[in-house]
């Protein structure tokens, strides 16, 4: 069967990944990602069980150490890469969009920092939290529904997010025109080398597209930015979390495990990070 590619449109030459059901690799790009006729994926994300606030505010304390390191890693790059320009990232009152904020930890973050922060979010309850509960600027839209003027934004955001989209690249290029000249994108996705990603992010129902280094930055490119960083990023987690988590509700067995070790250690919060390189982070540049 042949599928359009997302990343470089091309249409006949694809062939089917072999070590996982569901996905393909193009031929031309490399890019592996489960085929799909629709637009968009909101509808399955405006389920509560394909995505479930209990595990966000469960995961908060994990999300929020993320968003610390993440927004120590980004400043400290973009600060260097500023130095010899007068527009200066992530200082009192830039104008940061988070797409896809979910519980809100990296605005918060953003907000701690002096910055402006704006959400879009399509998971109403996420939503609701972000506004009422933390006070943070966040509306209930797709990318794909979000407009914005040009030239609004200082840094555009994306956590876990371009992995989830049907059309990466027409999101993307809303970004860029977005963002102000010289604004950064940062992406944060799973990275399909890593073995952490090949046994626990392979969701296809959630995760249309699998990037690698080179994947990814062959859609920042395409979408006219400039990639000037590029890195891996071990995500904490919180133990308690995953039995919320859409990967573990699939194998009952491992669930009764993560019960009984909650259990045993009797912690309302147990962080820890696996060293597999699980995630990739990268910069662009308009
Ligand atoms: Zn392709």
């Amino acid at each position: 069967m042949n599928h359009f590619c997302p990343l470089c449109q091309n249409l006949r030459e694809v062939q089917l990944w072999r070590n996982y059901r569901h996905l393909v690799q193009c031929r031309v790009c490399k890019l592996k990602f489960v085929p799909t006729k629709k637009q968009e994926n909101h509808e399955f994300y405006r389920q509560p069980e394909n995505s479930p606030f209990t595990y966000y505010s469960q995961n908060k304390a994990a999300s929020e150490k993320n968003a610390d390191e993440l927004f120590g890693i980004y400043e400290k790059l973009l600060r260097r890469n500023s130095e010899d320009e007068v527009f200066e990232p992530i200082v009192k009152g830039s104008k940061i969009l988070d797409v896809g904020c979910s519980a809100g930890a990296f605005l918060q973050k953003a907000r701690a920092n002096g910055a402006v922060g704006t959400g879009i979010e399509i998971n109403a309850d996420c939503v609701n939290f972000c506004v009422n509960d933390l006070n943070l600027n966040v509306k209930k839209q797709s990318v794909e529904e979000a407009e914005f003027e040009s030239h609004s934004f200082d840094l555009v955001n994306l956590g876990d997010v371009i992995e989830h989209l049907v059309q990466p690249l027409h999101a993307l290029k809303k970004i860029f025109g977005w963002l102000k000249p010289g604004g950064f994108l940062t992406i944060c996705t799973p990275d399909l080398r890593s073995i952490g990603t090949r046994i626990f992010q392979i969701k296809p129902d959630e995760h249309l597209l699998y990037f690698t280094e080179k994947t990814l930055s062959k859609l920042l490119k395409k979408s006219d930015f400039e990639v000037i960083f590029c890195s891996n990023f071990d995500p904490w987690r919180d133990l308690d979390s995953l039995k919320y988590s859409t990967t573990f509700r699939r194998y009952p067995f491992a669930l009764k495990i993560l019960d009984l070790a909650t259990k045993t250690l009797g912690k309302d919060e147990l962080l820890f990070r696996l060293p597999l390189r699980e995630n990739l982070i990268m910069v662009g540049r308009k």
